[in-house]
This record gives structure tokens, C-alpha cells and sequence, in this order.
């Protein structure tokens, strides 16, 4: 088993780490940067080292000195969390050569998922359905848009190493298609460094429906049900829930079925995420694996019983998954809401600050996965989402009203939030019937261009 395990992270991802750890008798070493001093894991952590300035490149990005310090901390496990390093192959690797585990999968699994062209390509060959797409990726716009024109307007060009929404632009007429890409490849080449786009079909108004999984290296692999990510905005996740109540038991299975599978053909180990789209008629598709915990992971562990980061900790100590698949059982159903420091009434920009005074709502079945207190400086360096609102009822009119209730009890003053905005949709009456894709918060707020304002 571990026995002491460095958080790669900070904020709330590292504290629930922590927390696991703690419960299981594994001793912590937090890395913190400089802006990061009194930061909530810092505090909380058996033992803490200072791995450079705030900007994350010079810190929660900076390999060599993460590495360093689990090696001086005499770590024999390394958690990267999700965001900073957790998809990034070359650190994944580089622990393994200093005889560190890495809680993930092996880094050549990493780097094949972690490339969109090159996952659609596994999980063609696995006969898993994708989106219509690309053969290859495209440096060139001509390249692109002979794909484009094969596979039919409207399309999507993707960053082939993207992520977290970047680099994406739709295309719905060949004259734009040109102008869409150069777009889409500049802000690749900013935010990855890299330029390499892939083009495919767009489906028109689908969920995001993703499926958890969690792989051993005894050959097991299980799913513990999905989860509707569809409440987005600028492709970014803002509200999960679990499960999705759009699909029958029949279409549970067959997804959850296919996600197994697309594990498998992965070669994978440790908790993962097969994403699919699923469009009006039933059809669904692969989009991405995600190799690494998720932000919204709290939901299924609402739902299912089961706690993930603990899973993850012993399929990394070597030991077989503590579940199998027919144990698993949904119970009622969970929402998680995302509260960013950023301002809905000028385009979300972020709002780093001083927290001037903090009130968590409680009771039954409600759940803050947060870093944040009373006085704490939101520093300006990071994400800028502070806190995770969970909330789980017997059914989905049951968790839609719990959470209005939480949300309504939630103060956080001194900075912008995007607490009212959350709010809002809670109360919109399609949310609550459950009338829901990845263009809810374009059709129903101005938010889809740059106002939170209703429409
Ligand atoms: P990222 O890795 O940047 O998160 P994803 O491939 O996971 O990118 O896609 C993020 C979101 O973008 C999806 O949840 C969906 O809303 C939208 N999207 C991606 N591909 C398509 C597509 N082919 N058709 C329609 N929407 C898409």
C-alpha cells in the first residue's frame, strides 16, 4: 500500500485528497506556491514544501521540482489531480523513472488518449461509434476543409491536444470555414503550443453524457453510471447531475457496456471518463477519454456510494477494485453546481479577491468540496473555480429543489461569483423539466454573448 503521497494540486481537488488519505492511514505531502502559503492544503497536509513562484509555470507546472520534492519528502506516490500535470505523459514517465508511482494510467496510454486523433483512431479500430471526423489531423486550412467537405456542414474544428473547451469553432458554410480554423489554430497554438486541428461532424443541440470508470491492473474494469455534463458554457462544464434523465435502462447499459469496452481497447488503469454525445435520436458517440479524476466526480460517488479518490489510491497500491460490476446500484440522484470567482455582468472575467465573509449551507445530503474560508485571498494566478456545490435527493425534482435551497443559503462576499447566475438556471422551467443540451445557456441567457442578463 502507499504510504506517503504528493498532491500535485492545490485547492479543493488537493483537499479532498487529503482527506481520502487521511481516512486511509496515507501520510501527505502538499507542494505549494508562494501564493499559496495559507492556502487550505497547505494547512492541512502532514507536510508542505514551497516549490516556487505563484504563476503555475514556474511551480504547479514545473516538473523537475515536483519530482524533486516528493524525492527529498521521500513520497512513494504521486497524486497530479485534475487540470496542471494529470494528463501529462512526459511527468507521468518521469515518476516512474524516479520509482514513484503515479495514480493514473501508464503515461503511453496518457499520450494516446490525451490526442483526440489518435483516441478516435483506437476506438474506431475497437468498433466503438465516434463523431464523424478527420482521418488525420490538419496543419493547413486546405487539409481541413477537404475534410470538411467530405464529411458535410455544419463541423467542429478541435485542437487535436485540447482541452477545457479551447481551440473549438463551429462551421456551418464552407466561405467560413477558412477564417473558423485560423481562429481555432491560433488559440491552440496559444494555449497548447501546438497546431495540429482536427475537423468533424457537428451534432446539433446533443447532451454531454460521460461515463466514470474505474480499471485495475488485475484486468477488471467497471462503470459506475454517467453523468450529464450538458449545462455548459463556452464548452466549459458549469452543472453535472447523476444520472443523466434523458436515457432509458436499456441505453444505460449499452453505453456503460461500450465504455468498458472502450477502457479495454485503451489498455487502461485507474479511474477514467469515456465521453459521449448523445443526439435526439438516441445515437451516441464517442467525443474523448479523460485520464484523470474529474472535477464533477463527487456526484457519481453521491450516487453510487463509492469514494473514487480511495479507489484510485488502492488500484495505484496494486489492489483489485474493491467492487464489482454487479454490486454497483444508483441511488436517487445528484447535481453539482460550479461556483467561479468571475463576474457574469462583464463576460466572466475572473475576479481573484479578498473573501470578506463566508456562509456554507448544510443538512441532508449536502456536500462543499471548497479550499476556501473567511479571509482567504482567491489568489489570481489559478482557475477560477472556488467551490463545488453537491447536492443528492431521492429523484431529480427532489436534488433540483435542494439545491435551489443551498444555493439561495451559499454567501460569499468581497468578491464576484457566479452564484445568482447558477441560481438563475436552477430556476429556468426547462432546467427543471429536464429539457437540457450544450446550447441551453446560449438559448435562454445572453450569456452566450458575453451578458448573464435573461433573454
Ligand atoms: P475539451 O477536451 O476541450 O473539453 P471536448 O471534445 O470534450 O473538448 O468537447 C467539449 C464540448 O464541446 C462537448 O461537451 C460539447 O458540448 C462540444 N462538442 C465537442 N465536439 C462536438 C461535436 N462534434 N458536436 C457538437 N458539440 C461538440
Amino acid at each position: 500500500m502507499i504510504q506517503k503521497l504528493l498532491i500535485a494540486n492545490r485547492g479543493e481537488i488537493a483537499v479532498r485528497i487529503i482527506r481520502a488519505c487521511r481516512e486511509m492511514g496515507i501520510k501527505t505531502v502538499a507542494v505549494y506556491s508562494k501564493a499559496d502559503e495559507e492556502s487550505l492544503h497547505t494547512l492541512l497536509a502532514d507536510e508542505a514544501i514551497c516549490i516556487g513562484p505563484g504563476p503555475s509555470k514556474d511551480s504547479y507546472l514545473n516538473m523537475e521540482q515536483i519530482l524533486s520534492a516528493a524525492v527529498v519528502m521521500q513520497a512513494d506516490a504521486v497524486h497530479p489531480g485534475f487540470g496542471f500535470l494529470s494528463e501529462n505523459s512526459r511527468f507521468a514517465r518521469m515518476c516512474g523513472q524516479c520509482h514513484i508511482k503515479f495514480v493514473g494510467p501508464d503515461p503511453e496510454v496518457i499520450s494516446r488518449m490525451g490526442n483526440k486523433a489518435e483516441a478516435r483512431k483506437t476506438m474506431t479500430e475497437a468498433g466503438i461509434p465516434v463523431v464523424p471526423g478527420s482521418r488525420e489531423p490538419a496543419t493547413e486550412w486546405q487539409a481541413g476543409k477537404e475534410e470538411a467537405d467530405r464529411i458535410g456542414y455544419p463541423v467542429i474544428v478541435k485542437a487535436a491536444l485540447g482541452g477545457g473547451g479551447k481551440g473549438m469553432r463551429i462551421v456551418r458554410v464552407p466561405e467560413d470555414f477558412e477564417s473558423q480554423f485560423h481562429m481555432a489554430q491560433r488559440e491552440t497554438e496559444s494555449a497548447f503550443g501546438d497546431s495540429s486541428m482536427y475537423v468533424e461532424k457537428y451534432i446539433e443541440n446533443p447532451r454531454h453524457v460521460e461515463f466514470q470508470i474505474l480499471a485495475d491492473e488485475h484486468g477488471n474494469v467497471v462503470h459506475l453510471g454517467e453523468r450529464d455534463c450538458s449545462i455548459q458554457r463556452r464548452h466549459q462544464k458549469l452543472i453535472e447531475e447523476a444520472p443523466c434523465c434523458a436515457i432509458s435502462e436499456e441505453l444505460r447499459q449499452r453505453m456503460g457496456e461500450t465504455a468498458v469496452r472502450a477502457a479495454k481497447a485503451a489498455g487502461y488503469e485507474n479511474a477514467g471518463t469515456i465521453e459521449f454525445l448523445l443526439d435526439r435520436e438516441g445515437n451516441f458517440y464517442f467525443i474523448e477519454m479523460n485520464t484523470r479524476i474529474q472535477v464533477e466526480h463527487g456526484i457519481t460517488e453521491a450516487v453510487t456510494g463509492i469514494d473514487l479518490i480511495k479507489e484510485q489510491l488502492r488500484i495505484a497500491s496494486g489492489l483489485p477494485l474493491s467492487v464489482r460490476q454487479e454490486d454497483i446500484r444508483i441511488h436517487g440522484h445528484a447535481i453539482e453546481c460550479r461556483i467561479n470567482a468571475e463576474d457574469p455582468e462583464r463576460n466572466f472575467m475572473p475576479c481573484p479577491g479578498v473573501i470578506t465573509n463566508l456562509h456554507f449551507p448544510g443538512g441532508n445530503g449536502v456536500r462543499i468540496d471548497s479550499a476556501v474560508y473567511n479571509g482567504y485571498q482567491v489568489p489570481p494566478y489559478y482557475d477560477s473555480m472556488i467551490l463545488k456545490l453537491i447536492v443528492c435527493a431521492s429523484d431529480r425534482e427532489a436534488a433540483v429543489r435542494k439545491m435551489r435551497s443551498a444555493l439561495g443559503e451559499l454567501v460569499i462576499e468581497g468578491i464576484h461569483t457566479n452564484l445568482d447566475f447558477q441560481y438563475e438556471i436552477l430556476c429556468s422551467r426547462d432546467y427543471e423539466e429536464g429539457n437540457i443540451d450544450t446550447s441551453f445557456i446560449e438559448s435562454h441567457f445572453a450569456a452566450g454573448a458575453g451578458q448573464a442578463g435573461r433573454l
